[in-house]
């Protein structure tokens, strides 16, 4: 019987559970909901969260999302090497996406497509 003690093995850890990408449809890697506020029509202040999405496919090519990116698999984990290099990019991107101000072009057209009935 040996005395050695055996080492915790580690293990990967699932960053949380994702939505699906709003841009394309495909599993997310990471969700973050965030608090948010906004004015209404008489000028008091509303008060809710906003949600963002990262996305290894439409994501790519942004700093910030890649750093998060380059650290979760296919199975939404990382390793146990890296949950503080994984907190501080998780930060990053988040700062970033809260900084993302809505295609108005985009809105414009699913207005339009949600008032013909085709949404
Ligand atoms: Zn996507």
């Amino acid at each position: 019987m040996s005395t050695e003690r055996a080492e915790p093995v580690p293990t990967r850890q699932l960053v949380g559970d994702a939505l699906a990408c709003p841009r394309c449809g495909q599993p997310g890697l990471l969700t973050a909901r965030y608090p948010h506020a906004w004015y209404g029509r008489t000028g008091q202040v509303i008060r809710g969260f906003k949600e963002a999405v990262l996305c290894a496919v439409c994501d790519r090519g942004e700093a910030a999302a890649e750093d998060v990116i380059a650290l979760v698999d296919t199975q939404g984990q990382i390793g146990p090497e890296n949950p503080e290099l994984f907190l501080r990019c998780a930060v990053s991107w988040i700062d970033h996406a809260r900084g993302r101000e809505p295609d108005i072009a985009v809105l414009a057209d699913e207005e339009q497509c949600w008032r013909s009935g085709e949404l």
